[in-house]
C-alpha cells in the first residue's frame, strides 16, 4: 500500500544544522496549505483505490499546524480515497508545541504515532543547536506522549556533536531509555553545505567531532538499544517489536510514495519527482496551474542502486532478484570480496549487511552501485 507525505514548510526558527527546506515566515501559512489542498485534488488518481497505508506529516514542523489544519488534509485525503483501518498516520512534533491538550486533538482525527524532535536533553546542546525548547519542555512532552494513549511513539536525537563525551551520550540514552520510548531514531550531527554550522565550521568557530568519538558513539547506541530490547530495523533507527516505522520502512523498501507540498517528493517505482522548494513559488505555480515540479525516469541502473543504498541499511535487506546478475554475476564481484571479509551476507535470497558492515554501510552500498552504462 502506498504512503502519502505532506511536507509543512514552517519553523518557528532556524537550526543551525539543519538543511531541509522551510521558512520562518509563516505569514503565508494559510496560502501554503490551501495550495496543498489543490495538490492533493489534482493528484487524486494517484492516491489509488488500495487504501493508504501509512500517512506522514514532516517538515519543517507540522505541529506548528492547527487541528483544523490538520483535520483539514485528512478529511480531504478520506474524501478522495481511502485511509486503510491499520494505517499510521505520524505527525512530528516539537516539544515546544506540545502540551496534553493538543495530544488529544491528534488522537481525535486520527493520528497514531507521534515522532518528537527532541535532539538532546541538555539545554547548553540544545541552544547550541538553535532548538525553540529546553530540556524541561523535551522531558515534559515526552511525558504526556507517552500517557497519551497513541499506538506508538518515537524521538529523536543527535550524536557526533562536537566535544561530545562518551558519558555525555550514555547519559542522554540513560534518560531516553528511562522515559521508556519504543522507537529512536539517533542521528550523527552531519555539517550540511548552506548551514549556519557549515559557516560556523568554515570560519573555525567550530570542531567537528572526529570520527573515532562519532563511531564509538554509534557502537555504544547499537549496545544500549540492544540490551534495552529496541531492535536496530535501519542504521540509525531501533524500535522494540511492533513499533517499527510503517512509513519510513516502506520507503526504505522501495514501495511507492506520493509528497504533497513544497520540496515534498513522491515516487511511483520508476518515476521520482520533487516539487519546488519555495513557499512563494510552490503557491504561485499551483495558482496559475503551471509546473511547480521536476521528475526523471529512473533508468534500471538508478533503482538498482537506490535499492542498495537504502535497503542495505535495513534489517530487510535487499532482494538479490533485484539485483541480478548485473551486480552478482562477475566472478570476481564486489559482493563477493564484502561477504569475504564479514561485511555482507546472503540469507533467504537477500543481501544483508552484517554488524560489522553496517558501520560503513553508505560506503559499501556506493561500492556495489552498478554503472548507468552497465
Ligand atoms: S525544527 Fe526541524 S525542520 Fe525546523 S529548522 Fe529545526 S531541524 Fe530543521
Amino acid at each position: 500500500m502506498s504512503g502519502l507525505y505532506f511536507h509543512i514548510p514552517f519553523c518557528k526558527q532556524a537550526c543551525t544544522y539543519c538543511d531541509f527546506h522551510f521558512s520562518t515566515d509563516t505569514k503565508r501559512r494559510k496560502e501554503v496549505v490551501d495550495a496543498m489542498h489543490i495538490e492533493l485534488q489534482r493528484r487524486a488518481a494517484e492516491l489509488g483505490n488500495k487504501g493508504l497505508g501509512s500517512i506522514y506529516f514532516g517538515g519543517g514542523t507540522p505541529s506548528m499546524l492547527s487541528d483544523d489544519q490538520l483535520r483539514g488534509f485528512l478529511d480531504e485525503v478520506r474524501s478522495l480515497s481511502t485511509i486503510a483501518l491499520s494505517a499510521e498516520i505520524t505527525i512530528e512534533a516539537n516539544p515546544d508545541d506540545i502540551t496534553e491538550e493538543v495530544l488529544a486533538q491528534w488522537k481525535g482525527i486520527g493520528i497514531t504515532r507521534v515522532s518528537l524532535g527532541t535532539q538532546s536533553f541538555r539545554d547548553d546542546r540544545l541552544k547550541w543547536m538553535g532548538r525553540a525548547h529546553d530540556a524541561q519542555q523535551a522531558l515534559r512532552s515526552i511525558d504526556l506522549i507517552s500517557k497519551a494513549g497513541f499506538d506508538s511513539w518515537t524521538i529523536d536525537l543527535i550524536y557526533g556533536l562536537p566535544e561530545m563525551t562518551i558519558a555525555e551520550w550514555d547519559e542522554q540514552l540513560t534518560i531516553a531509555l528511562d522515559h521508556g520510548m519504543p522507537h529512536l531514531s539517533a542521528y550523527c550531527l552531519t555539517i550540511e553545505a548552506r548551514t549556519a554550522l557549515h559557516h560556523q565550521v568554515k570560519k573555525g568557530l567550530v570542531r567537528p567531532a572526529n570520527d573515532e568519538a562519532q563511531a564509538e558513539q554509534f557502537d555504544r547506541l547499537i549496545a544500549r538499544m540492544e540490551l534495552a530490547g529496541l531492535i536496530q530495523y535501519e542504521i540509525s533507527n531501533f524500535g522494540k517489536d511492533g513499533h517499527f516505522a510503517v512509513h519510513n520502512s516502506n520507503y526504505w523498501k522501495g514501495v511507492p510514495y506520493i509528497g504533497i507540498g513544497p520540496s515534498a517528493h513522491s515516487f511511483d517505482g520508476v518515476m521520482r519527482r520533487w516539487n519546488v522548494s519555495n513557499n512563494a513559488r510552490y503557491v504561485t505555480a499551483i495558482e496559475k496551474s503551471e509546473r511547480y515540479w521536476e521528475e526523471e525516469h529512473l533508468t534500471h541502473a538508478q533503482r538498482v542502486n537506490e535499492r542498495l543504498m537504502t535497503g542495505l541499511r535495513t534489517i530487510w535487506g535487499v532482494d538479490l532478484g533485484t539485483l541480478g546478475d548485473d551486480v552478482l554475476g562477475r566472478e570476481e564481484s564486489t559482493v563477493k570480496k564484502y561477504i569475504d571479509s564479514g561485511d555482507l551476507l546472503v540469507q533467504a535470497d537477500r543481501l544483508l549487511l552484517t554488524a560489522k558492515g553496517r558501520r560503513f554501510a553508505d560506503r559499501i552500498a556506493s561500492d556495489l552501485f552498478m554503472s548507468s552504462i552497465e
